[in-house]
């Protein structure tokens, strides 16, 4: 009879593998903290809808690995520092990660996300400084942080126009990878290690019901989505010895918000040391280190932190360069599909994949779960 065809038809779209019934399964590309953040995120409202679905992580890179071209993750200085003014979905995903942040900060000490306050000075004025939403005027995390603390002109340096401290978070990256890492093995995440050149073939090689790509700066020469908006933004930093008196602030100096010319002081001390930085490069893929920047680095640290004290009493422990996954437009997170066959794209982070991951990991989801 009817009903009986219509059940047989619905057991008929489960029968996958061979005759037997499988389960959903989920299949995430990339394991930098986008693509892990958004299969924990997937993992955790799974099981509060009672569901035990699978959830396969593939990636070149894992944490532990290290790629200046193919891995932004584990050079981030990092923090949270929001640089969305879209007064929409950027300010959200942000202001989501930071009450995430705080839940880790206060009740998770292993998974290396400390709160600290950053001194931020800018050299524009502040309607000029890229830190205003520009549909409202405000700064828009100025309650989410507890309030913008205005520093004194008298204690703005030379040159620089205005500044204020915010609470913040810093985070341990190399600790913060690996813990989510362990998360998601301790969740029952499948990890497998492929370098994928073809999303479409993907889809043959583990059937699932939705893909997510979260692949970076890889989604520019993926097949399948070659995102040629995307562009890699050029970081260089260098991570010194904590200093004899650990480090109470994170510090950052720049024109605007977003600038080539930007200076930061990211204290992961005292097991970490201190992240020295930076600059940011449009559409240079290159991954060399440039010493001449790096010792330009060093002295408008010490400028900028006196407890780092002088430039030629640094002891750096490695250099590195970062290619941010960065994308005319913003970030990517929409459901598309590709030859029938859904995918939920969450790349093209640029500069802020940390302090929106656990935002658009939540997005991403979302768009997955509707049905
Ligand atoms: P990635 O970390 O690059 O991971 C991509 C993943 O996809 C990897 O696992 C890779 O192997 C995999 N992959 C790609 N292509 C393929 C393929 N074809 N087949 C298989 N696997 C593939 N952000 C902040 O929020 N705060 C900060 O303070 C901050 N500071 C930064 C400082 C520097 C110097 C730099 C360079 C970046 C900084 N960022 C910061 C930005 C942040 O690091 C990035 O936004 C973030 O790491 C992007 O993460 P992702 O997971 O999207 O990409």
């Amino acid at each position: 009879n009817t009903m009986e065809r219509v059940g047989l038809a619905q057991l008929g779209s489960q029968l996958k593998i061979g005759d037997q019934a499988r389960r959903r399964r989920y299949v995430i590309l990339g394991a930098g903290v986008v693509g892990l953040s958004t299969a924990l995120e997937l993992k955790r409202r799974l099981s509060a809808a009672g569901e035990a679905a699978e959830a396969v992580v593939v990636a070149k890179h894992f944490p532990g690995d290290r790629s200046a071209r193919d891995y932004c993750s584990p050079w981030a200085g990092a923090n949270w520092f929001s640089v969305a003014t879209d007064s929409g979905d950027q300010e959200r995903w942000d202001a989501e990660t930071y009450r995430r942040f705080a839940r880790l900060a206060d009740g998770v000490p292993e998974a290396g996300v400390r709160r600290m306050d950053i001194r931020a000075f800018f050299d524009r004025p502040r309607e000029d400084a890229g830190v205003v939403s520009p549909a409202t005027g405000r700064i828009w995390y100025d309650e989410l942080v507890g309030g913008l603390r205005p520093i004194p002109p008298g204690e703005v340096p030379d040159g620089a126009e205005f500044g204020f401290v915010a609470g913040s978070f810093v985070i341990n990256t190399q600790a913060y990878l690996a813990w989510l890492n362990t998360e998601a093995l301790k969740a029952g995440i499948e990890m497998r290690r492929a370098s994928i050149d073809d999303i479409r073939i993907l889809f043959k090689d583990i059937e699932a019901d939705a893909y997510f790509n979260c692949t970076g700066l890889g989604s520019y020469h993926l097949k399948g989505v070659e995102d040629k908006s995307l562009y890699p933004t050029k970081g260089q930093v260098m991570l010194v010895e904590t200093p004899k008196t650990p480090l109470k602030t994170m510090y950052f100096r720049s024109p605007r918000r977003v600038d080539s010319d930007t200076t930061y002081v990211f204290p992961r001390n005292p097991s970490g040391g201190v992240i020295l930085g930076g600059c940011r490069f449009d559409n240079e893929w290159s991954d060399t280190i440039n010493p001449e920047l790096a010792e330009d680095i060093k002295r408008r640290c010490c400028a900028l932190a006196p407890e780092l004290g002088k430039p030629e009493d640094l002891k750096v422990i490695y250099h590195a360069v970062g290619l941010r996954p960065s994308r005319k437009g913003g970030p990517r997170v929409e459901r598309e599909l590709i030859d029938g066959t859904p995918v939920i794209h969450n790349y093209g982070a640029g500069g802020a994949g940390y302090q929106s991951s656990w935002g658009t990991a939540q997005h991403a989801v979302d768009l997955a779960l509707q049905r």
